[in-house]
């Protein structure tokens, strides 16, 4: 960790000191998605960046929901502020729900995802649709500087796709095909689409319900 930098609290419409919050990540994507589904709530949210965290948290859980825990206790109890982390992934049924949470260190950490998708569509070459089961996983945990956690999971059901498809998104969008929406996730027209029914989302959507449980407290 290199700093915590001590900023003044801002305050709400009424003088009171908004309630912080910090979602353990540095990737601004995630940023934006959970601005946007946490919008219009009473809080300050803050990326590890915003909150001049610098810091190396190693992911050595079995689960999503493990390593989502490790990363919102261990920022938690360094700042004692409440702390969302999210840990997500592609299970493929037929790899016995490989990559799983190892789906960011397929392959290799640095191997580009056209590598890594082509290595999934060729292992699946000839295996018929109702063999071809896959869904996105999304663990957030939510800690509490009283030592308490909460975890939510949303799960995006699909298949793997017979090829490559599509441009937008990231990752293993290319091959994880929607049946109903007849197309992958990338190649879903907008962002806007996906940010709704991703998993990532209900496990947001999910995590949100917690979130004003609590503050309303
Ligand atoms: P993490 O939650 O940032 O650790 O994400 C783990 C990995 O899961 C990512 O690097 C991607 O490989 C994969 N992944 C998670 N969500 C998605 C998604 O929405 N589309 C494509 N790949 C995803």
């Amino acid at each position: 960790m290199k700093s915590l930098c001590h900023r003044n609290k801002p305050r709400n419409d009424w003088g009171h000191n908004m309630k912080r919050i910090i979602f353990a990540t540095s990737n601004e994507g995630k940023m934006k998605e959970i601005r946007d589904i946490l919008k219009g709530m009473d809080i300050e949210l803050l990326s590890l960046k915003d909150a001049g965290i610098d810091i190396d948290i190693i992911e050595d859980g079995t689960t999503f929901e493990e390593n989502a825990i490790i990363k919102a206790e261990t920022v938690c109890k360094l700042t004692g502020e409440i702390v969302l982390a999210d840990d997500s992934g592609l299970e493929v049924d037929y790899l016995d729900k490989a990559p799983g949470i190892y789906s960011a260190r397929f392959l290799g950490e640095d191997t580009p995802y056209s590598e890594k998708n082509s290595y999934i569509i060729d292992k699946l070459k000839g295996i018929p649709n109702d063999k071809r089961s896959a869904r996105f996983v999304s663990v957030i945990a939510c800690s509490f500087p009283d030592g308490h956690i909460i975890t939510r999971t949303g799960i995006l059901e699909g298949f793997i796709a017979e090829r490559i498809s599509g441009s937008n998104g990231f990752g293993y969008d290319p091959i994880f095909y929607v049946p109903e929406y007849n197309c992958t996730t990338a190649d879903m027209p907008t962002s806007e689409l996906k940010n709704q029914i991703s998993h990532r989302a209900k496990a947001l959507k999910a995590i949100k319900e917690v979130l004003i449980e609590h503050l309303s407290h």
